[in-house]
């Protein structure tokens, strides 16, 4: 078998990759049209031909890897998608080579045990009860938390507005939507909020919108008259969506009183952390998400903030027998009676086969410890304040808000459209990887500054350029 001999070829590539990344010795990205690389990588030829092995895969991987956008680049600062720990790559590799579909426990023991533990994990950083390693104290009694790791941060919050409709209409699952099913969120809320909705058949008109700052962070004083509204029109309050913090500028929503307040209309409280609930884990941040055991579900991805590869998200609910009731149906060859010493996930997810994601956590908390995920934490929102500071003093360069994660928002003085314009040309030189968003109605250009090599140095070259790029542009294009 060719594994050991492949696998080496493949490391040893991935080896010099990451090291002239990290070096940036290459483009950050190279934006190739598509066809092209379909005929660099010989693709047809390739699958036609079979046995790709030894050198060619050698020649194969390194080909395809210099058509990969390089996040170990210290000037990637586009995305809020970790730079992984190796650690984390090695756990997907024992995952494939291991393929332990994991939803039911006699296919992944392991994996399942590992889930267990860093659901767990993640509930007791949020201040919830973690659930018993001892099955037979798992029982419908407790209100223990519970959890599941999926694919990605918009599944996880879809999964919640289910187990909240669960709560709010309980026979929804029978006979479909009540009329009248509306949900709170802040316009500022992801997409994947308002495509929740949508999938769950109550229709965009169904989001009442709550009332921000300027910042775009939810105004607590403002939450009694919306609601009192929404409850006079005769409509019923599936959840309240707030942020920890906002995808376009990062900004937290005031959890402690946003908590109060839903706990005394027994509403359903969502945290969306796909981003910024990981400020848990550092001593200095995790004041932004003050009293978040209030909530009472909460989506956490592992591949933002903590270092994880693509995809590893976690969905915590506060008491776990909202989520095991949330999907009543019958398979009979997985949900049956059985004797087993484990658990079974599947009840919990929208996945049928679902992958062991709790290794790759697992491994770069193993390998970093929480002390070191947080330390690049601390370091990453401290660059942000930095980088916000000396951007604002720069002439014709300003930031909407100030940062309170590691996401910055800036424009240079001129239209929306010089603002795009601007990045395309970044982009196309390759030298630095940033985003855009439009934030109260004006385009941005975005910085999420991930890669733990990226310094302030960085961004000043950066603004530099951006400077160096407007006057190549006429001015009544500016
Ligand atoms: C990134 C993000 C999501 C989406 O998560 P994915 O893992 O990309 O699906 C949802 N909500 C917020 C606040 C986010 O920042």
């Amino acid at each position: 078998m060719a594994f050991a001999a492949d696998a080496d070829r493949v490391i040893q590539a991935l080896d010099r990759y990451l090291k002239e990344s990290i070096a940036a010795d290459k483009p950050v990205l190279s934006l190739e049209p598509l066809g092209n690389i379909i005929e660099d990588l010989r693709l047809a030829d390739t699958i036609q031909n079979g046995g790709l092995s030894e050198e060619r895969l050698s020649a194969f991987v390194e080909t395809y890897l210099t058509k990969t956008t390089r996040l170990h680049h210290p000037a990637y600062m586009a995305h809020q998608v970790a730079v992984p720990h190796y650690a984390g790559a090695l756990g997907a590799l024992i995952n494939s080579v291991t393929n332990n579909a994991m939803a039911i426990y006699e296919m992944g023991p392991g994996a399942t045990a590992i889930e267990y533990f860093m659901i767990n994990w993640f509930l007791s950083k949020i201040g919830w009860e973690p659930a018993p390693t001892d099955m037979s104290a798992y029982n419908s009694q407790s209100a223990f938390g519970g959890g599941v790791l999926m694919h990605g941060g918009s599944l996880a919050n879809l999964c919640a507005l289910l187990v909240a409709r669960q709560q709010a209409a309980p026979d929804a699952w029978e006979n479909g939507n009540p009329p009248a099913l509306v949900l709170l969120a802040p316009a500022g809320a992801h997409y994947s909020i308002a495509r929740a909705v949508g999938i769950l058949g109550m229709g965009q008109k169904a989001i009442v919108p709550l009332a921000v700052d300027d910042r775009g962070a939810i105004k607590p004083d403002c939450l009694k008259s919306t609601y009192d509204r929404m409850r006079d029109q005769g409509k019923r309050a599936l959840a309240l969506v707030a942020n920890a913090c906002s995808t376009a500028v990062g900004i937290y929503d005031p959890l402690d009183e946003i908590g109060d307040f839903c706990q005394e209309r027994n509403l359903w409280l969502h945290v969306d952390g796909a981003h910024g609930a990981s400020a848990l884990l550092s001593p200095q941040h995790r004041p932004l998400l003050k009293d978040i055991h209030k909530a009472n579900s909460v989506t956490w991805d592992a591949h933002k903030l903590l270092q994880t590869p693509i995809l590893c998200a976690a969905l915590l609910v506060r008491d776990h027998r909202h989520l095991d009731h949330t999907f009543q149906q019958d398979a009979s060859y997985l949900f049956h009676e059985k004797e087993q010493p484990g658990f079974d996930f599947i009840h919990r997810t929208v996945e049928c086969t679902k992958a062991g994601l709790g290794l790759k956590l697992f491994l770069v908390l193993a390998a970093l410890g929480e002390k070191g995920l947080a330390d690049t934490i601390e370091k990453q929102y401290a660059l942000a304040q930095q980088a916000y500071t000396w951007i604002n003093d720069q002439e014709g360069f300003s930031c909407p808000v100030a940062p309170q994660s590691n996401i910055l928002c800036f424009r240079i003085e001129g239209s929306d459209t010089l603002q795009l314009k601007l990045r395309d040309r970044l982009l196309a030189q390759g030298r630095f990887y940033i985003s855009t968003t439009t934030f109260n109605d004006t385009r941005y250009l975005r910085l999420v500054l991930i890669n733990p090599l990226t310094k302030l140095e960085h961004i000043q070259q950066l603004i530099k350029e951006i400077g160096k790029l407007k006057k190549e542009f006429p001015s009544k294009e500016r």
